[in-house]
């Protein structure tokens, strides 16, 4: 993965593709699960995470109680002493993030705690949540930290555009 490219690409269509998100809160094309599920099968043929790990460098997953609980007792330690190392309160949603970028848990660009990560890593880039348009606001964010996502909305905007009555 060329991360400079991703970002100077990321850069370039940030605005078009925000505006496409924006619009899509609007008109939801009528077969939007099967677009998001063929278009994203595409991007994984050309996206390989573990060249990547870029979410990892400069985003912060959200800790619930269940992956404290979960990766303190995979390292031995205590809750309490895993939040004080590793963790701070983020600022308005109180949620529990990591202190650092990028993550403490990244090792020779991967995630050392894989078996035990966060749900929301896990989860990461949200591509299969449904409905999709549920969280335009995660893509929108998204776009400038995840090649993967970057990729899939570009695809979409090209297809949109042209198949749909836009
Ligand atoms: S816990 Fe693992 S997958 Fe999650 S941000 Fe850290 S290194 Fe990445
Ligand atoms: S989920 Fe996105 S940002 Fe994270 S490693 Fe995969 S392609 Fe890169």
């Amino acid at each position: 993965m060329d991360i400079q490219k991703f970002r100077a690409t990321a850069a370039r269509k940030k605005k078009s593709l925000t505006a496409f998100i924006i619009k899509m809160d609007e008109i939801i094309p009528h077969d939007l699960p099967e677009l998001v599920e063929r278009l994203d099968a595409e991007v994984w043929k050309e996206v390989d995470c573990t060249t990547c790990a870029n979410c990892c460098k400069t985003m912060t997953p959200t800790f619930t109680a269940a992956d404290v609980k979960r990766i303190a007792t995979h390292l031995h330690m205590s809750p309490k002493s895993f939040r004080e190392k590793w963790l701070k309160k983020e600022d308005g949603s109180k949620d529990w993030v990591n202190t650092t970028q990028p993550c403490q848990f990244l090792a020779d660009n991967k995630c050392s705690i894989y078996e035990v990560r966060p749900a929301d890593c896990a989860e990461f880039p949200h591509h299969n949540k449904t409905p999709f348009d549920a969280y335009n606001e995660t893509f929108k964010n998204n776009l400038v930290h995840c090649p993967a996502t970057l990729m899939l909305i570009d695809k979409m905007k090209k297809v949109v555009e042209k198949e749909y009555e836009w």
